[in-house]
């Protein structure tokens, strides 16, 4: 079966890339009838963030790809938190130490800040010089003595094996030589990453690691963990960067590329997952407006590349105005549409709004219905440049007088139409009966009593807009 997870840190809110990573998994999992698990990994308790957790789960809840399997939901392979699976990691530990795959590290923080001093100091990457590797039994027991809570290190093969990378293809790394043996066990109890992804994917049954290509080159010290515990690996897709339009890494420090900001601006979650996918690949084409059942049956895992996503978050809002145009064809999300805008304009306008009558679902749903196509989000019908439909535009007179000299007059004509018509005028009619006016203006051109009216109605100085 296929079982494959997102396993973020809480180190922060989620943000796009994460979201992405998040989708192509979901994506998998369901096209395949299999599981999507949320994983959090929290080993590293220093860079915790407050409500990150929460955060993550609650917006892949929002985005609509819910995980299966998580810390909240629960499931057979519990618990979701890395920081409740210790008892794994020691074992692990444990029987590495026992097959001499694994030794404990006496070296003191001094002594390895000073080795990477050095090698900073002369442009090498700094390396652990395995020093505990060969320590004897003796010597283990003697150093235990004073100090019992060594950290444990993973003694690295020279040759790593290769793997076949379902994106990337053949993939062998040299990981001896670059790092030393790393640190699998540190002194507090907590595991490092390699272990705890090791052990974890292990223990939850993942078929399948789909993760960013930052990790490609870790893989082979992961399967030196997997051969040295005796276990079979899932099999590893890793996922090209996704960079913004100018080639730069999306990164957190760019600001709005969090969910949680898109969720608020008033952004559709299918708007999100199409422009995420599109940017990518992974299907026979790319085009907008998909939704996500469709994703996921066009999806082919076969059709990753392993070149760069390009983002260009500009195009949002036109992803965005598709999705939000299909949902005002269904009648029941149009219904949604209709209470969410009517809660828009309550916050926004509040004790403005020229007429209860403007919260009426029939006046909203005509408006909706006006609109879309032109606006991009619900939200936009909100914004000044819409203001006259829920409040009394103020024009002053002045900005009246300077469009036409018989703004007078004009207003008298128009009132006299409105009132002798009632409720029941129509578009055709109004067109109709408005150039029958102009023409009975001397020397009045059509097009000046249309701007005139614009105006005056819109409260805009120049509703080019409106025509
Ligand atoms: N915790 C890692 C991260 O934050 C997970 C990497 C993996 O998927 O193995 O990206």
């Amino acid at each position: 079966a296929v079982r494959v997870r997102f396993a973020p840190s809480p180190t922060g809110f989620l943000h796009l890339g994460g979201l992405r990573t998040a989708l192509y998994n979901y994506i998998f999992a369901k096209k395949y009838q299999g599981s999507f698990i949320l994983r959090l990994e929290d080993t590293d308790q220093t860079r915790l963030v407050p409500g990150a957790a929460e955060n993550i789960e609650d917006m892949l809840e929002w985005a609509g790809i819910p995980p299966d399997e998580s810390p909240r939901r629960g499931g057979p392979a519990g618990p979701y938190q890395q920081s409740q699976r210790l008892a794994l990691y020691a074992q692990a530990t444990e029987a590495l130490l026992r097959s001499g795959a694994a030794y404990p590290c006496f070296c003191s923080p001094q002594r390895l800040e000073l080795l990477k001093k050095e090698a900073l100091r002369s442009y090498q990457t700094p390396r652990y010089d395995n020093r505990c590797r060969n320590l004897s039994q003796a010597q283990v027991a003697q150093k235990l003595a004073t100090d019992p809570k060594p950290a444990i290190r993973f003694r690295l093969e020279e040759e790593a094996p290769g793997f076949q990378d379902l994106v990337y293809g053949w993939n062998q790394h040299e990981v001896a030589s670059v790092e030393g043996d790393p640190v699998i066990m540190k002194s507090d109890g907590f595991p490092t990453y390699h272990l705890a992804c090791v052990v974890d994917d292990h223990h939850m049954g993942i078929s399948h690691v789909l993760r960013g290509s930052e990790w490609l080159v870790s893989t082979s010290k992961h399967l030196l963990l997997y051969q040295a515990l005796g276990w079979q690996p899932p099999r590893f897709a890793h996922l090209p960067l996704v960079l913004n339009k100018d080639g730069h890494k999306l990164s957190k420090r760019q600001g709005d590329i969090f969910l949680e900001h898109f969720m608020a601006a008033g952004f559709l979650p299918d708007a999100l997952l199409d422009i995420i996918t599109n940017c990518g690949s992974g299907f026979a084409e790319n085009q907008m407006g998909r939704t996500l059942p469709e994703l996921i049956t066009q999806f082919d895992l076969s059709r990753i590349t392993c070149h760069s996503a390009l983002l260009d978050l500009e195009k949002l809002p036109e992803f965005n105005r598709l999705h939000l145009r299909r949902l005002v064809s269904s009648d029941a999300q149009r219904r949604q549409l209709v209470r969410k805008l009517q809660a828009l304009v309550e916050e926004t306008f509040g004790s403005q709004l020229r007429d209860r009558a403007v919260l009426d679902p029939a006046y909203l749903e005509r408006i909706i219905l006006l609109r879309q196509g032109h606006v991009c989000r619900l939200q936009d019908l909100v914004s000044p440049l819409y203001s006259y439909l829920w409040t009394r535009p103020t024009v002053g007179r002045e900005q009246l007088g300077a469009i036409s000299e018989k703004v007078d007059k004009i207003a008298e004509r128009v009132l006299g139409l409105l009132e002798r018509s009632g409720a029941s005028f129509t578009q055709d009619m109004l067109n109709r009966e408005l150039k029958k006016l102009s023409e009975s203006l001397e020397g009045t051109k059509h097009s000046e009593v249309m701007r005139l009216l614009r105006v005056a109605l819109s409260g805009q100085p120049d509703p080019q807009w409106l025509r």
